[in-house]
C-alpha cells in the first residue's frame, strides 16, 4: 500500500502528537503526517503542492483555531486554495457548531479532538480519501464527455424516461435554437420540433420510439427540424435508448445533423440527371418515369394517352451550315414553343439531338392528339429569329395512342419513332398516326441494319455470277456479279432486301468496295483458266458513285488485282444520271478514262430518254427485264424492246436484254438482232465454283446450236 500524505495543521504539539500516534499503527492505510502550525504555512504548502509533481497531499486535517487564523475563515481559505483535497476538521466540543458549518461549506467531516483514537481516525481518513478520489474521477469523466460532445460536429440531445429534455450539446443548441439550460425539463416535442419535408405533417419523435421499443431507431428520411425561431433545416438522425445499471430504459439519446446542404446537392443532382442541360426540358429518363405513371393512371381510369414523337426536319443542315451555337439556340426556341403549345400537365421532353417527345396524359379522343400536332406544326412554322438569321423550321411527327398502339413505354416510344419516320418518308412537315404495318417493316429494317453492321467483317457476303450470252453464237461473253448475303439465320438474302438498307446507313460504300475487289479477283482467276474475253460487270449504287474517292478506288483495285480495265464493266442506274450535275459527267469521264466499260442498268424504268443518255459516255444499255417478260404478249413492250435495240445500234451502244426466260423471248430478240442476252433461260446466277464449270461447258459448246443454250448445270 502506498503512503498517503496527510497535511496536519495544528498549533498544539500535544494534539499533533496524539494524531501522529493514532495514525502510526493503522491497519487501514499507510499515512505520512506533515505537521504545520499555522494557516499561512498550510497555504504555502498547498501552493507548492499545486506546482509539484510526485507525492500529493491526500487529505488535510485541520484545527480551525490557529495562531494566524481563527474559525471558519481558516476552513474557507484552505478550501479555496485546494478544493480537490478532502478536509477533515478537528474540533473541540465547544466549537462543534463551527465544525458543522465547515462541513456545510465543503469539509468532508469533523472529529472531536478529544475522541481521536487509532481506530476511528485512520478509518475516517481512508474512506474520505477514497470518496474524494471517486468524485475526482467522476468529474474528470464527465468533463471529458462534455468536451467530446461539444467538439463533435453532430448535434446530441438526450431525454429522460418522461421524454423531457435533459441535455443538448452546443451543436444541438444551435440547430434547435434552445440552450441546454432553457431546454432542460421541457417536453422533447417542444425543443425538437420535426415535420415531414413533403407532407409538412408533424413527425413522431424518434427518441420516444427508442424508449418505447427499447432499440436504436434508424434514420428518418426527409425529416425537417423547425428551429425555435422558425428557421427550417433538413436533418438526419438516429436515436438510441439509455439504460441504467440494471438494463432498464431511463431515457434516450439522439444524434442528428444538418443535412440541408447534402440534401440540396442531391436534389440538384437528381434534377440534372433528369433534365436536358440545353433546353432544361425533362430528358429521356424523366419522360420514361412520367410515361410509366401516366400509363398506370390511364389504365386505372380506362383512359387514353398520346405520345408525339417529333423530329426537326433537316436540322443537321442548319447545324452544319450555321454552326452548333445557332443550332443550339434553335433547339431552345423550339423547346419554348413546344411548351407553349401544351398544358402544364403535359410533358415536353428532349430525347437528344433534334428529337422531342410530347406526352399528353389525358386524352378523350385520338383526334385531340392530331389537333395538338397540327398546333405544334403551325407554332413552329413561324420563323425563329436567331442572331441575324430567320430560320424556317418544320417538323415530322409520329403519334401513338395508349393502349391501341402499345401497352408499355418501350413499345409506345418505338412505335412513335416508326410513325415519325413515316412522316419523314411522306415528305416531312406532317404527322402520321402509327399503323401496325410500320412496325413490321421497321423491325425488319432494324434487324437488317444490325446484321449488316458486322456482315463484312464476318465475311457473310458472297458473289454469284450470271453469264451474258452472245445471242448469235451462244458463247458466254461476259458475266454479272450479283451479291448475296449469307445470313446466319435467314439464309441467302437477295440484294433487293438489303442493298437499300445498306444505302441508307452508308454501309454501301464499304460493301461496294468489297464487291469490286472480289469480282476483279475472280475475273483474274477465270482469265488464268483460259477465258480471256470474259468481261465482268458489277452493279454500282448511285451513293457509291458520289463518294469522292470512287474513281481512285476503282483504279487502285484494278492495279491491286491486276485486272485489265477493259475487262471491268460498271452497271449504273438512271438515278445517278438524273442528277445531271457537272460532277456526274466528270465521274463518268474519269471512269472512261481508266478504260472501264459503263452500262446503264434497268434501262426504261426511269425517265431517261435515249437522247438524254447520249450525253453520257455509256457503252451498254441493259433493257429492263420487265419489258422482256411481256414482249411476246404485250405489243407495246415488244415495240419498246425493238426500238431500243435498233436505236442502240445506231448510237453505237451495245444492248443487253435482261431476264430472258423463255425460248419465245429468245427468238424475238434474235429476230430483232439483239446482240446479248441474260436470263434464267441460259443460267441463273451461280456460285463461283458452278460458274467455273459452266464456263468449261460453254467452251466446249461454243460452236453448238443456240437452240440448245440451256447452259445451267
Ligand atoms: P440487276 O443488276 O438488274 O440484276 C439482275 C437481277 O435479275 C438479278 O437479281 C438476277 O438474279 C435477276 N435475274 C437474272 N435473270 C433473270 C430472269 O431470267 N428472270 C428474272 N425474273 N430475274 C432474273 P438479284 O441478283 O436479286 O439482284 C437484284 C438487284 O440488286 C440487281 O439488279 C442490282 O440492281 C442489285 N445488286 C445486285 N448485286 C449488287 C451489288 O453488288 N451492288 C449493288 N449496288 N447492287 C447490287
Ligand atoms: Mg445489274
Ligand atoms: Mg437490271
Amino acid at each position: 500500500m502506498s503512503q498517503q500524505i496527510i497535511l496536519l495543521i495544528q498549533e498544539d504539539p500535544a494534539n499533533a502528537l496524539s494524531v501522529r500516534e493514532a495514525l502510526s499503527n493503522s491497519i487501514d492505510g499507510c499515512f505520512k503526517v506533515e505537521w504545520l502550525r499555522g494557516c499561512q504555512e498550510g497555504l504555502d504548502r498547498l501552493a507548492r503542492e499545486g506546482n509539484q509533481r510526485g507525492d500529493r497531499i491526500a487529505a488535510i486535517l485541520v484545527d480551525l483555531f490557529l495562531p494566524d487564523s481563527r474559525g471558519i475563515d481558516t476552513f474557507d481559505s484552505l478550501y479555496h486554495a485546494a478544493p480537490q483535497i478532502p478536509i477533515l476538521v478537528l474540533s473541540s466540543s465547544q466549537d462543534e457548531d463551527i465544525a458543522k458549518l465547515a462541513v456545510q461549506r465543503g469539509a468532508q467531516d469533523y472529529l472531536l479532538q478529544a475522541r481521536l483514537d487509532s481506530y476511528l481516525l485512520p478509518k475516517a481518513l481512508g474512506s474520505m480519501i477514497g470518496r474524494a478520489a471517486n468524485a475526482e474521477a467522476l468529474f474528470e469523466e464527465k468533463e471529458r464527455a462534455q468536451v467530446t460532445l461539444n467538439s463533435i460536429g453532430d448535434a446530441v440531445m438526450s431525454i429522460d424516461i418522461w421524454c423531457q429534455v435533459t441535455y443538448l450539446n452546443a451543436v444541438a443548441e444551435n440547430l434547435t435554437g434552445w440552450s441546454c439550460a432553457d431546454a432542460a425539463g421541457h417536453p422533447v416535442e417542444e425543443v425538437f420540433n420535426i415535420i415531414d419535408g413533403t407532407t409538412r405533417k408533424p413527425m413522431a419523435n424518434p427518441m420516444a420510439a427508442a424508449i418505447r421499443e427499447n432499440k436504436t431507431e434508424a434514420l428518418t428520411p426527409n425529416c425537417v427540424l423547425i428551429r425555435r425561431d422558425g428557421h427550417e433545416a433538413a436533418i438526419e438522425d438516429s436515436s438510441a435508448p439509455i439504460h441504467d445499471r440494471r438494463g432498464r430504459v431511463i431515457g434516450a439519446v439522439m444524434v442528428f445533423h444538418d443535412a440541408s446542404t447534402a440534401r440540396a446537392l442531391s436534389l440538384k443532382m437528381s434534377y440534372l440527371a433528369q433534365h436536358d442541360s440545353l433546353t432544361d426540358l425533362p430528358n429521356r429518363i424523366l419522360l420514361n418515369d412520367r410515361l410509366t405513371q401516366a400509363i398506370a393512371l390511364a389504365s386505372r381510369h380506362q383512359q387514353k394517352l398520346a405520345l408525339l414523337f417529333l423530329d426537326v426536319d433537316r436540322f443537321k443542315h442548319i447545324n452544319d451550315s450555321l454552326g452548333h451555337a445557332v443550332g443550339d439556340r434553335l433547339l431552345q426556341s423550339v423547346a419554348q414553343r413546344l411548351i407553349a403549345c401544351v398544358r402544364t400537365s403535359d410533358t415536353v421532353s428532349r430525347q437528344g439531338g433534334d428529337e422531342f417527345v410530347v406526352l399528353l396524359p389525358e386524352m378523350k379522343h385520338a383526334k385531340s392528339a392530331a389537333v395538338i400536332a397540327e398546333k405544334i406544326m403551325a407554332t413552329l412554322a413561324t420563323p425563329h429569329s436567331i442572331d441575324e438569321h430567320e430560320l424556317h423550321v418544320t417538323v415530322s411527327i409520329g403519334i401513338v395512342i395508349y393502349p391501341d398502339d402499345g401497352k408499355d413505354p418501350e413499345t409506345l416510344m418505338k412505335n412513335a419513332d416508326f410513325a415519325m419516320y413515316h412522316a419523314k418518308d411522306a415528305g416531312r412537315n406532317n404527322c402520321q398516326f402509327f399503323k401496325p404495318e410500320m412496325n413490321v417493316r421497321a423491325a425488319e429494317r432494324q434487324s437488317l441494319e444490325n446484321g449488316l453492321r458486322h456482315a463484312l467483317e464476318r465475311q457473310e457476303f458472297v458473289l454469284h455470277y450470271q453469264p451474258k450470252i452472245n445471242l448469235e453464237t451462244g458463247v458466254i461473253i461476259g458475266v454479272e456479279a450479283l451479291i448475296r448475303w449469307r445470313h446466319p439465320d435467314r439464309g441467302l438474302v437477295p440484294p433487293a432486301q438489303f442493298i437499300p438498307v445498306a444505302e441508307e446507313c452508308g454501309f454501301i460504300v464499304a460493301i461496294g468496295r468489297w464487291v469490286l475487289r472480289e469480282a476483279c479477283r475472280q475475273a483474274c482467276v477465270w482469265q488464268e483458266r483460259g477465258v480471256p474475253a470474259l468481261r465482268i460487270a458489277i452493279n454500282i449504287s448511285a451513293i457509291e458513285l458520289r463518294a469522292k474517292d470512287f474513281v481512285a478506288a476503282v483504279r487502285d483495285i484494278l492495279a491491286e488485282t491486276g485486272l485489265e480495265s477493259g475487262c471491268l464493266e460498271l452497271e449504273l442506274t438512271e438515278t445517278f444520271l438524273m442528277e445531271d450535275s457537272k460532277s456526274t459527267v466528270t465521274v463518268l469521264n474519269d471512269l472512261k478514262g481508266l478504260g472501264v466499260h459503263l452500262a446503264l442498268d434497268d434501262f426504261g424504268t426511269g425517265y431517261s430518254s435515249l437522247s438524254y443518255v447520249k450525253r453520257f459516255p455509256i457503252d451498254t444499255l441493259k433493257i429492263d427485264q420487265s419489258f422482256v417478260r411481256d414482249l411476246v404478249t404485250d405489243a407495246d413492250d415488244a415495240s419498246i424492246v425493238s426500238a431500243v435495240i435498233s436505236m442502240g445500234k445506231s448510237l453505237h451502244m451495245r444492248v443487253v436484254a435482261e431476264g430472258v426466260e423463255t425460248r419465245e423471248q429468245l427468238e424475238f430478240l434474235q429476230k430483232h438482232d439483239c446482240p446479248v442476252g441474260q436470263g434464267y433461260l441460259f443460267s441463273p446466277p451461280l456460285g463461283a465454283w458452278e460458274f467455273t464449270q459452266l464456263l468449261g461447258q460453254s467452251k466446249r459448246r461454243a460452236a453448238g446450236e443456240i437452240a440448245d443454250t440451256r447452259l445451267s448445270a
